[in-house]
């Protein structure tokens, strides 16, 4: 019995884990680390959680462009 990481939450038609693993009946799926046993997950686990950070720092940098742009146009 595998746990593999995945963040998000219709799980209902996935046949494969996102670290490439193909579900059987043994295997679970979950958002929470902490009940990740997968090693395949674990070791896409810090390259995930940077993109994640990279794509908020994305989020973040256009907000603050659009904030510039409204203050420009007022
Ligand atoms: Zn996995």
């Amino acid at each position: 019995m595998k746990t593999h990481f995945a963040p998000f939450t219709d799980l209902e038609d996935i046949e494969q884990a996102p670290c490439g693993t193909w579900l059987g009946e043994s295997s679970e799926l979950s958002g929470d680390w902490t009940k990740v046993d997968c090693r395949r997950c674990n070791k896409r686990k810090s390259s995930t959680t940077k993109a994640i950070a990279a794509e908020e720092h994305a989020i973040v940098g256009q907000m603050g462009d659009m904030a510039a742009f409204m203050r420009a146009q007022a």
